[in-house]
């Protein structure tokens, strides 16, 4: 396959492939660079791809790995716990709920351990094995702790996780079950961030998404590849998308371009809408000034898993939506509940604060009447309720009743008794 290099995304210089993630000369961040083949027979590829395993190996050649390994051995040599091929789902009701035709939700909630991480974990962890690493590390808001610590398990690799001390009890508990070394840190994503920076210098191990980074991003395409081939091999007209770092917002569209560019693909580059929660919003914020930088900020909201208060994919992110005449905007913690709620109540899907903010974002856009009632639409859902049920404690009634037909009854509105 056509890897080529590590390059930086300021300068350009580039590096060979290995656990490589900052610029030496100007400290831009690395990007993997393909030279792919121009694909003749658009239809072999196709069938090609869809021949493929149910799961984000399907797109191989598209991945930061060194060689398809052989088709029977695909899910289990790349990764025990098989991510991706999520369901795309066509969500008429949230569509008419907000005046709009045509809207699809991207559950990436089904992944194996319930959020889009198991993407990008599963491609990080199959570099670092090629490059000889037996440790799997992570600085996480969560999601990425869960996941790090069920594939190192289903692989049988070590690993360390770090997660600020204040993560909600679900997330915990779901990730420590794996016996993963979990190390709670006292302070905001950024300070484990900072800490587990410092500790890739000192320890030999794969900090998925630090020294490991350049991969781990390449793992978010697979989310655009799936949604392009679920629909049809075309692109929607405009994505919603949650924005914590900015690294799936910005490889989403990279994965679109990719293609449209080998031809795989009818359509152009999507309408790209970020959504970020207003107890962090660094990029929402720089958004609405017109900025092209991010200032940092202390995180204090509800969606834990989007609190990223310096946000290393920023300034990309505002481009891409600047670029591709899209917005990133933000809600509150109440509007985030009512986003869980509306997606629940419309759809069947619950999803956590984040997938919240994404489809109160979507509700916005909507209500500003930004989306025009035609276009076709898909929400990208990255993560699942039952990790965040504190959110939505008391947001319902329930009747707590004597096992009698005259006590059920009682509870009923007088129209619907019997
Ligand atoms: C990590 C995460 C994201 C996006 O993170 P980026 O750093 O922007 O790639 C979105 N939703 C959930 C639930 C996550 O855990
Ligand atoms: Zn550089």
């Amino acid at each position: 396959m056509a890897l080529d290099a590590l390059r930086c995304k300021e300068c350009k210089t580039e590096y060979p492939l290995e656990a490589l993630y900052v610029c030496e000369r100007c400290f831009g961040p690395l990007e993997v660079v393909y030279s792919h083949d121009r694909i003749d027979d658009i239809d072999a590829a196709r069938r090609r791809i869809m021949a493929g395993p149910q799961n984000i190996w399907r797109y191989a050649e598209f991945l930061p790995v060194a060689s398809p390994p052989a088709p029977s051995l695909r899910a289990s040599s790349r990764s025990g716990l098989p991510a991706g091929c999520t369901p795309l789902i066509r969500a008429d009701r949230l569509a008419e709920r907000l005046g709009l035709r045509e809207v699809w939700v991207k559950n990436d909630a089904a992944n194996p351990t319930h959020s889009f991480k198991d993407r990008v974990v599963a491609v990080a962890m199959a570099r670092a094995r090629e490059l000889g690493f037996d440790v799997l590390a992570c600085a996480s808001t969560g999601n990425l702790a869960n996941s790090v610590a069920a594939n190192a398990a289903a692989a049988g690799l070590e690993s360390y996780v770090f997660i600020p001390a204040d993560l909600e009890e679900q997330k915990v508990l779901a990730t420590g079950i794996y016996g993963t070394n979990l190390v709670k840190v006292n302070g905001n994503y950024d300070d484990v961030n900072r800490l587990c920076t410092e500790l890739s210098g000192e320890y030999p191990w794969a900090f998925v998404n630090v020294n490991m980074r350049p991969y781990y991003a390449e793992g978010s395409k697979t989310l655009a590849y799936e949604t392009a081939e679920q629909l049809g091999w075309k692109t929607p007209d405009r994505i919603v998308a949650p924005i914590a770092s900015g690294s799936l917002f910005t490889k989403v569209a990279r994965g679109f371009e990719e293609w449209l560019e080998l031809g795989l693909i009818d359509g152009s580059i999507p309408t790209m809408n970020g959504a970020q929660a207003e107890g962090c919003s660094p990029v929402a914020t720089a958004f609405a000034a017109g900025l092209d930088v991010c200032r940092p900020v202390k995180p204090n909201t509800i969606a834990k898993s989007l609190a990223i208060g310096n946000p290393a994919d920023g300034p990309y992110a505002l481009d891409l939506a600047r670029q591709t005449g899209g917005s990133i905007d933000m809600v509150n913690d109440d509007e985030i509940r009512a986003g869980i709620r509306l997606l629940a109540e419309t759809t069947g899907i619950f999803t956590e604060t984040a997938g919240g903010t994404t489809a109160a974002v979507l509700a916005k856009l909507a209500q500003r009447k930004e989306i025009d009632p035609d276009e076709c639409v898909v929400l990208y859902i990255t993560g699942e309720g039952l990790k965040t049920l504190d959110a939505v404690r008391g947001s319902f009634e329930s009747h707590q009743i004597e096992p009698s037909l005259a006590a059920f009854e009682a509870t009923l509105p007088q129209s619907v008794r019997a």
